[in-house]
């Protein structure tokens, strides 16, 4: 019997539900997901599984695709599609589909639903009750690999809109010390009031930017001195400049660090002159 999902309003064949590439669970991992045991035709849990998909939701500010009662609907359908009696059925809820930009989209998307139903062999569950499990341990170290460019990017997108309803460009992340480590899809930096060009290691909880390791041989060209260390808000808030750098936004300026006005409030000499000079130092391969 073909298997049967339900994918944004329609219910195809399994091996032809597909979602489009610019869906926000996709492309940035902004989206959540429920998992109900299915225990001889019974959905086990349902209300709690479900009151956890609402919280998650309104947590990340995210509209349902539609009705509690109306996704219930949804759930036991495919379940009975799949004449599913012991199992699992699967939900996911995303932003929608949108171009990729990490802020969210406007209010006229429609978060994308997607719901599968799948049998699992009971047996094999009270085998393994039977004889008890094995477990290993491993760093906890989920949210704390910044460093690979994944597109686990839901932190990024919740701080870049916290930015856009600020009026913002950019957020900063702060680390537990008060160290800004970088913004939410740029690298940080300043420049100290004796001239002296500051960005964290990037050892040390943040992406490797390109245009951040571009940006330190442009630096070593114009003969700037350079600091690879953490500094505090308190620290960008006093300096003469401060800028970001990616591979979209190149080298700009910052102008005010959670209201408070940097230096005179206008673009750095620096910043600009590392801006001006990137693309004489940058690679270029023609497109
Ligand atoms: N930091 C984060 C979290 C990013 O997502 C990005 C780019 O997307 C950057 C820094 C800048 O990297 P690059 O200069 O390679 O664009």
């Amino acid at each position: 019997m073909p298997r049967i999902a339900y994918v944004n309003g329609r219910y195809v064949a399994h091996a032809d539900a597909a979602v489009h590439i610019e869906d926000r669970g996709y492309q940035l991992g902004d989206g959540i997901y429920e998992v109900c045991e299915i225990a001889h035709g019974q959905v086990v849990d349902m209300t709690r599984h479900l009151d956890r998909l609402e919280r998650s939701l309104r947590e990340l500010s995210m509209r349902a695709p539609m009705s509690r009662k109306a996704l219930s609907v949804v759930l036991r359908e495919v379940i009975n599609r799949n004449r599913v009696r012991d199992g699992m059925v699967y939900l996911q809820v995303t932003r929608g589909v949108a171009p990729r930009d990490h802020a969210f989209p406007s209010d006229s998307v429609q978060p994308a639903l997607v719901v599968t139903a799948k049998r699992m062999d009971r047996a094999a569950g009270s085998r393994r009750a039977d004889t008890g499990v094995k477990v290993i341990t491993v760093p906890d170290n989920r949210w704390d690999r910044v460093d690979i460019k994944t597109t686990g990017l839901l932190p990024n997108v919740m701080a870049k809109q916290k930015a856009k309803e600020a009026g913002a460009y950019e957020a900063w992340f702060v680390d537990a010390k008060g160290e800004v480590t970088e913004g939410a899809s740029t690298n940080a930096w300043i420049v100290t009031k004796d001239g002296m060009l500051v960005t964290r290691a990037a050892e040390h909880g943040i992406l490797r930017g390109v245009t951040r390791t571009t940006v330190l041989d442009v630096a070593k060209q114009l003969g700037l001195k350079v600091e690879e260390r953490g500094f505090s808000v308190e620290e960008a808030k006093a300096a003469r400049e401060a800028f970001l750098t990616s591979a979209t936004s190149l080298v700009t300026p910052i102008v005010a660090i959670d209201g408070t006005t940097v230096a005179n409030g206008h673009p750095g000499s620096v910043a600009l002159s590392l801006r001006q000079a990137f693309f004489d130092v940058a690679e270029k391969t023609p497109a």
